[in-house]
């Protein structure tokens, strides 16, 4: 077993309680959820916090609300289970429900939280290791967050003077899809801004959250009638495996099934959940074919380039974008037929 370095523990019962710890902490504290990404990196000294923020005694942030007026909100400490059993997420937006269901496993699923997956560290297999494995290598950029100009390089692609390192959240692609926003809070107030400008394509400081900043909450705008999204996964075991490639999807058709409006989102492939707006353009003002459903899904596959920093080959992870775009859009197309239908 890795031994916990030491650590201030704070636990506040108010959100202003919380801000105020994390004001007063100099930079050197982070926010703890349900621990199941931090405390393996506090473990592995690859987060270093002097002080720790725990946000378990605010029932605040744990509240999931709908209605027609203000869509779906969801506390940024509701668990992955609360949401995946929420009758509003099933009933409104059940690809949620199976992106909170695809992470990790029943028991951490129970403690982790929606905050801490959408703010979750990007992973490198030549970064998510101990201290002593990773100096063998001599560090990389983001082990010594120094830039490639300082003599820090990077493993996974030599020559890139930035980290590589990959984003692989379940729910993010598919909450960007389902355009999202978050609100965000800390001493200097309160701001709202789209969940994909959370993140920045930088793996060793991927999240644009200011100093002392907590996600309080996620919203998710109200369906429209002819609606439809879906989440893929590709991972090595279903019981319990991060994405090597994942896809959120989220299409509005008309009752001819043309699109009308497309977002597709792929995640696991870089370092931020990655919109493919060349596959949309294809898409849009045009009918949902078999034909069309290839061409889009070709499109997605050619225009991301996954990091060869997580197990299974580059080539394999493109190629199965191709198939989850395909798979996806072929299932929006039953059910939008059985709906036209019936
Ligand atoms: C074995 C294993 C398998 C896993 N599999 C998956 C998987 O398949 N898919 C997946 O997406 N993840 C997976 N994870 C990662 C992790 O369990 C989840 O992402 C989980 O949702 C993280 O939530 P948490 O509440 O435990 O976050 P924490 O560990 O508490 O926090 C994670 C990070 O987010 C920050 N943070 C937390 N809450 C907030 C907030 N409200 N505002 C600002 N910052 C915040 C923390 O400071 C920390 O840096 C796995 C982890 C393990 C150990
Ligand atoms: S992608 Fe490169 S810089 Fe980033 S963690 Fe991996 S080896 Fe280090």
């Amino acid at each position: 077993m890795i031994p916990l370095p030491r650590f201030e523990l704070h636990s506040p019962k108010t959100l202003a309680e919380a801000i105020a710890a994390l004001a007063h902490s100099n930079g050197g504290a982070n926010i703890l959820a349900g621990g199941t990404d931090l405390i393996a990196n506090i473990k592995h000294g690859v987060a270093k916090p002097e002080r720790v923020v725990w946000l378990g005694k605010l029932p605040e942030m744990r509240a999931i609300s709908f209605t027609p007026e203000l869509g779906l909100r969801i506390g940024a400490m509701c668990t992955l289970n609360e949401i995946a059993a929420s009758s509003s997420v099933q009933q409104y937006y059940p690809a949620i429900a199976e992106a909170a269901n695809s992470v990790a496993s029943p028991a951490i699923r129970n403690c982790a939280t929606l905050g801490g997956n959408l703010c979750q560290d990007t992973r490198c297999f030549y970064y998510n290791q101990s201290e002593f494995w990773r100096s063998a290598l001599g560090g990389c950029i983001k082990a010594r967050i120094l830039p490639a100009s300082n003599g820090a390089i990077c493993h996974a692609t030599p020559g890139l003077a930035k980290c590589a390192a990959v984003f692989c959240s379940d729910l993010a692609p598919l909450l960007i899809a389902l355009s999202a926003s978050v609100k965000l809070m800390n001493q200097r107030g309160e701001r709202t801004i789209d969940l994909a400008e959370l993140y920045r394509d930088d793996g060793a400081n991927h999240l644009t959250l200011q100093p002392g900043e907590i996600v309080t909450e996620v919203s998710i705008p109200t369906a429209e009638p002819n609606q439809f999204s879906v989440y893929k996964k590709l991972r090595d075991r279903r019981s319990i495996d991060f994405a090597l490639v994942n896809v959120g999807l989220n299409i509005v058709l008309d009752s001819e099934l043309t699109c009308r409006h497309a977002k597709i989102v792929i995640g696991a492939v870089q370092s931020i959940p990655v919109e493919i707006q060349t596959a949309e353009a294809i898409f849009v003002n045009h009918r949902l074919t078999t034909e069309l459903i290839g061409r889009v899904a070709e499109e997605a596959a050619s225009a991301v380039t996954p990091v060869p920093n997580v197990d299974e080959p580059v080539g394999y992870r493109k190629r199965m974008v191709r198939v989850l775009v395909e798979r996806a859009l072929s299932e929006i197309w039953s059910r939008a037929s059985k709906k036209s239908t019936s």
